[in-house]
């Protein structure tokens, strides 16, 4: 395994294994990596010949301070993981590396991020854009593997290859959870044993609400999450929506969307937590 902490030797590497015919899969990553995210490795395996991996805690996408300094980090544990795993390079550069001069681009990706984490965490997306965009630029990857996990990042990454008609094509993938339901994150590993425990309510309430659809109206399946959530004192629901898949757009009701999908945000103590569901 390679791992290159500059852009010149990456894109060295990677040009040269171009030139010999072979396909780049890339999975872009904040490190302190779990199954969730080598889930997305073994996808990348199957479908292309080179697996490239950045790790880079991206500055540019936290509007909490806060949330930046705790981040977890542990690169000799994501080293081995990725190694055991069959990656070929890892990409992980440094803050200077990556933003040499203070970049002040903005994307404008309409409505798909003024809603849910991009209501509660502004200029998110337009981070999250920034660095993804430098990192196509760099790796020219011919597919790149994002989680459905953070799904509203997934949607906007697709708009943004498409509107800035970048030559990726990005491959959505299934959300990875702890036999207790819980769907697998980074910032698990900042929950209290007690917070640990209570976790899964959130995967719970969204598999109940997903059963509740036949006999219940979108109204009533919201309200249903709201109460069932403020049951759990130690949680604090953030918002709660359901909205069309592609779209991203909130329904009223039923017939408003083909693909609708249940999406949350809470608060477990100081533990941001994410997840949703699709509703068919
Ligand atoms: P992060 O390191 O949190 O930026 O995540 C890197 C990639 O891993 C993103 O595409 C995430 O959606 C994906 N990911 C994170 N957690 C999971 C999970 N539990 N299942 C599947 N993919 C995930």
């Amino acid at each position: 395994m390679q791992v290159f902490e500059k852009i010149k030797y990456t894109r060295e590497f990677i040009n040269a294994r171009k030139a010999e015919g072979k396909t780049i899969g890339f999975v872009p990553t904040m490190g302190a990596l779990h199954e969730g995210h080598l889930s997305l490795v073994d996808q990348a395996k199957k479908e292309t010949h080179i697996i490239v991996v950045s790790v880079f805690v991206n500055p540019a996408q936290f509007n909490n301070p806060d949330d930046l300094q705790k981040y977890p980090r542990d690169m000799e544990g994501d080293m081995q993981k990725l190694k055991q795993r069959g990656v070929d390079v890892v990409f992980a550069p440094s803050e200077q590396e990556m933003y040499p001069e203070k970049t002040s681009r903005t994307y404008d990706f309409g409505h798909l991020d003024k809603v849910m984490e991009g209501k509660h965490r502004p200029g998110h997306f337009n981070g999250v854009a920034l660095i993804v965009h430098k990192l196509f630029d760099i790796i020219h990857p011919d597919k790149a593997f994002f989680g459905n996990k953070d799904y509203q990042q997934l949607v906007i990454i697709k708009q943004l290859t498409r509107q800035e008609n970048l030559p990726v094509e990005v491959v959505g993938c299934p959300i990875l959870r702890e036999p207790d339901g819980l769907a697998m994150s980074s910032r698990n590993q900042r929950l209290t044993q007690q917070e640990r425990k209570i976790a899964p309510v959130l995967y719970q309430t969204l598999k109940k609400a997903v059963e509740l659809r036949n006999h219940q109206t979108v109204d009533a399946v919201k309200r249903f999450v709201t109460e069932e959530i403020k049951k759990t004192k130690a949680i604090e629901l953030e918002y709660f929506d359901i909205a069309d898949s592609n779209t991203l757009t909130s329904i009223n009701k039923w017939s408003e969307s083909d693909n609708p999908r249940g999406f949350i945000a809470a608060w477990l103590g100081d533990v941001r937590l994410i997840d949703n569901m699709a509703f068919n």
